[in-house]
């Protein structure tokens, strides 16, 4: 079945009602038939729901839904973005060990893993995304995850996913791709040999901007990589937390059932069941709305090269940006999703600009239907000075925008308006 089909049947199979919306199962709690039902459920002899920390019907589908479109084997839906990476992270490395990660990542997962994870007692060790080589000098014995975005956010890079992943699977180590800004829709990471994705659901999933929330996806036969694999012990050793379980010895996703078990039940940072139905109303929709995205920013990186007070726009869709070849060869037909970004001469012009702009919202969000526009010199990179600015790619005349789905025309006319004023 193709991408749009399953995103509107994936993972749900009718009540005796025929609802035909999946229902949002608001409830804690489930009723066991008996006791032996009960045990059943807690040992694995039974699947079904127990509690809604666990698992619930609504998130269920969710979570099958977005694990099709991803190309995966199952998925975990988390309460945010940030804690589907914790959750990636904390389920393959502990105290002691060391994850490799590309320097361009999203703000959040820069200091979760530069200071939170630190305090852990897990090391991050920097790559930069356009020289994969690096990691090569970064990984040892104690390495447990190689963590990058396909598409990156704010510096809209793309990965050399093969590359990566090829280094990745000579040493045996889990690869964790964050895919947010791509979408399943245009990038699949899985088939190009990486082991885990995951998702802010705040951005593109919802599409609206309703709602925070997060995933985790497996690619199909991750246990032949964590089987007898001396990094990963703790899914060959029992688990003592889950009465001897040993994840990789059972017919289960088993990089989502030590995080369903073990991470979601003690750590509790579950996705909402209301949430998860946000989430699967905006994926009905997600790749006409991620063609929409990609087709409007096109054109308006387009404009934009061409305007004269412009000195500079970054969008991997276009001829002139460094990332053009790898968009090409790792988006679906080369649709780059709706971040762009563009430098001006200063601050004060950027500004101004920013300022001049009607029909974009200045908001820190990327993803939702309606266009926004950031000028991080002045907001998310305040603290740097015009140096520190510089060397992470961010100049104080850089404006972003997160192109939405208004008619293109009016976009173009506000940003000329605004240019020109
Ligand atoms: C927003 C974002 C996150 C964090 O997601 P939240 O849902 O806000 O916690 C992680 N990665 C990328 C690429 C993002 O854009």
């Amino acid at each position: 079945m193709d991408l749009q089909t399953k995103a509107l049947h994936a993972g749900y199979e009718k009540d005796t009602q025929g609802t035909m919306a999946v229902p949002i199962y608001m409830t804690t709690a489930y009723e066991f038939r008996d006791v032996q039902h009960a045990a059943n459920l807690f040992s694995l002899k039974e699947l079904g729901n127990i509690y809604t920390r666990l698992n619930n019907p609504t998130t269920d589908v969710f979570e099958k839904r977005f694990a099709e479109l991803e190309g995966g084997a199952a998925a975990i839906a988390t309460s945010s973005g940030m804690s589907a990476i914790f959750f990636a992270i904390a389920n393959a490395a502990e105290s002691g060990d060391n994850i490799v990660c590309a320097k361009q990542l999203y703000g959040g997962s820069l200091t979760q893993t530069a200071h939170t994870l630190k305090r852990f007692g897990i090391e991050a060790r920097y790559f930069d995304v356009h020289q994969p080589e690096q990691i090569e000098a970064l990984v040892d014995a104690k390495t447990k995850v190689i963590f990058f975005e396909s598409l990156t956010n704010p510096s809209i890079d793309v990965a050399d996913i093969e590359a990566i992943t090829a280094i990745a699977n000579k040493h045996g180590i889990l690869t964790v791709v964050d895919n947010t800004v791509a979408t399943p829709v245009l990038c699949r990471p899985f088939e190009f040999g990486a082991d885990i994705t995951v998702h802010s659901a705040s951005k593109y999933t919802t599409g609206q901007g309703l709602a925070i929330g997060g995933i985790m996806v497996e690619r199909n036969g991750i246990v032949d990589k964590l089987k007898g694999n001396d990094r990963y012990a703790h899914f060959n050793e029992p688990d003592a937390s889950y009465h001897g379980l040993v994840y990789t010895d059972i017919p289960l996703p088993p990089f989502s059932l030590r995080a369903r078990l073990s991470l979601l039940r003690d750590i509790g940072a579950v996705s909402s069941p209301f949430n998860s139905w946000l989430f699967i109303q905006g994926m009905e929709h997600l790749s006409l709305r991620m063609r929409e995205h990609s087709k409007n920013a096109l054109a308006l990186a387009e404009f934009l090269e061409a305007h004269p007070r412009v000195n500079k726009v970054n969008y991997p869709g276009l001829k002139s940006n460094s990332n053009y070849e790898m968009a090409q060869k790792y988006f679906e037909d080369g649709a780059c999703s709706g971040l762009l970004s563009f430098e001006v001469d200063s601050l004060e012009e950027a500004t101004k600009i920013v300022n001049a702009t009607e029909l974009y919202s200045l908001v820190v969000n990327i993803g939702d239907s309606k266009s926004i526009i950031t000028h991080p010199a002045s907001t998310t990179h305040q603290q740097l000075t015009p140096d520190e600015l510089i060397a992470c790619g961010v100049p104080a005349g850089l404006i972003r925008i997160s192109c939405g789905l208004e008619s293109i025309k009016d976009l173009i006319a506000d940003i000329k308006q605004a240019l020109e004023a």
